[in-house]
């Protein structure tokens, strides 16, 4: 029997509690989950020699995660990754959002996404797994997206080692959703340097260039022969010098989106730890911290530049101007559903 025990992280500005929850597998992993944007703060895996090690980067105060612009572990939305020149059009009607990525794109939701904000939380215990269910209601309007938007991120942890997480979502009116967890891996530790020497597989024979401010083209291009085929295991330093400020891509899984299937595998060699990504979105954005900037974090840790990295499931970036890209449009009376497994192996 596993189960989420609860104390308090901190305080919000406003005198709110952040309340924390933390699951111990029981097996070698250990969650801890926040109230304030229903955020990842650590994930630690204990191999044989009993020495639990940070594999995920947080901070330690709410002050450090309000400031912080790297969206450690949070739930993003209510629309992850970027949406061009901040502006989209739904149901012949135009709406526009902030451009809180240098004043270009719209990114992970705005200036104050739901990474920045404040869920409510449910614990739960189901004998082999314990998690919580977080839930936070979007105002119509907020951050300029339209429709009452009601969110639900569940996240449990199994005594398998297995860590998921369900997202689901519904609204009062159409609008677009695309929602992801930013959580930042190193599975050497945290603060052990880089993540160049880990090795990655993606389930993904395409990916989707980009232009120089990151905005998908459009094209769907196959990844073999280049530096972006990740189709059999590759360091990710072997050729991250051949791909322009390194990897920042969302690749096209393979296989129907909406059924839980293979997406990453990744293996930090030294010390044979392993994490296997399942999910049911179409899309998974590789991130190599190429704009970590040596910033300190929880228990004084650097984040070094490709100190970790994100693989982040999601629709396609930039989806709602894009008919050419799986729809991110939710209307009254749907149900938007994402789910992604991680699998830890110590
Ligand atoms: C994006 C990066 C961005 C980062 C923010 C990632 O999801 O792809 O371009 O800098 O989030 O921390």
């Amino acid at each position: 029997m596993i189960t989420a025990v609860k104390d308090i992280f901190g305080k919000t500005p406003e005198g709110q509690d952040v309340e924390r929850f933390t699951i111990d597998s029981g097996n070698g992993v250990r969650v801890r989950l926040i109230t304030l944007g229903a955020t990842l703060t650590s994930l630690t895996l204990t191999g044989g020699d009993g020495v639990p090690v940070e594999t995920t980067t947080g901070y330690d105060t709410v002050a450090a995660y309000l400031a912080g612009k790297a969206y450690f572990g949070a739930t993003i939305g209510r629309f992850g990754n970027r949406i061009a020149a901040g502006r989209f059009t739904l149901d012949g009607k135009a709406y526009t959002l902030a451009c809180n990525e240098a004043g270009q794109h719209h990114l992970h939701g705005g200036m104050r996404g739901f990474n920045a904000v404040l869920w409510s939380a449910s614990p739960f215990s189901a004998g082999d797994a314990a998690g919580v269910r977080f839930r936070y209601v979007s105002a119509d309007g907020e951050e300029g997206y339209p429709g009452t938007l009601t969110v639900q991120v569940t996240y449990t942890l199994t005594v398998a080692n297995e860590w998921r997480i369900d997202y689901e979502a519904t609204t009062a009116a159409p609008t677009v959703v695309n929602l992801t967890n930013h959580a930042y891996w190193n599975l050497a530790g945290v603060g052990a340097g880089t993540i160049l020497d880990h090795e990655l597989t993606l389930a993904a024979d395409h990916y989707l260039p980009v232009d120089a401010t990151l905005i998908p083209t459009g094209e769907r291009r196959a990844v073999a022969g280049t530096p972006m085929d990740f189709t059999r295991p590759q360091r990710i330093g072997a050729r991250i010098a051949q791909v322009p400020g390194g990897y920042d891509h969302c690749y096209v899984l393979r296989g129907a989106p909406g059924t839980l299937r293979p997406a990453a595998l990744l293996v930090e060699p030294h010390s044979g730890r392993r994490m296997v990504v399942e999910t049911t979105e179409p899309g998974i954005q590789l991130y190599t911290g190429n704009f970590l900037d040596g910033g300190k974090g929880a228990g004084g840790k650097r984040f070094v530049k490709h100190g970790a990295l994100c693989l982040e499931t999601q629709h396609f970036p930039d989806a709602p101007n894009r008919p050419e890209f799986a729809s991110t449009v939710l209307r009254p009376g749907a149900t938007y559903r994402q789910s992604t497994v991680h699998r830890f192996g110590t």
